[in-house]
């Protein structure tokens, strides 16, 4: 396999998000962090690339147009082999009833929407580093 990116030093970054101005945001955040970031955008097809690729880190928005956010977690958490890799979820306020739920099938911590641009990456490394 041939690496033509420069490797970045937070590791590979999943996106899973329908929304594309929240996608580009995201995105451009943590690529500026030092991420390498790839994206879904549906949650089947986030499912089926955080299997596969194994990335370090994934932002999951909750409501997406095929499976909710809840239904990738479990699908992952359900089929990954190796140590769990760390999901933070995305809720809008109107979703704030799930996050209990998230939080009980093996979400690492989640952040409220709208995103705030300043605060974001600060909001991530803290959940990452509570559970390291
Ligand atoms: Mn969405």
């Amino acid at each position: 396999m041939t690496e033509t990116k420069k490797t970045a030093s937070k590791g590979v970054a999943l996106i899973i998000e329908d929304n594309e101005d929240n996608l580009v945001l995201i995105s451009a955040l943590l690529k500026r962090d030092g991420y390498r970031v790839i994206v879904a955008m549906t949650g089947l097809a986030g499912v089926e690339m955080a299997l596969k690729e194994k990335p370090d880190l994934i932002i999951l928005d909750i409501q997406l147009p095929d499976i909710n956010g809840i239904e990738v977690l479990r699908k992952i958490r359900a089929k990954e082999t190796e140590s769990p890799i760390p999901v933070i979820a995305m809720t809008s306020y109107a979703m704030i009833g799930d996050e209990e739920r998230l939080m009980n099938d093996g979400c690492t911590g989640y952040i409220e929407k709208p995103i705030d641009p300043t605060r974001v990456l600060g909001q991530i490394d803290t959940i990452l580093e509570e559970k390291r």
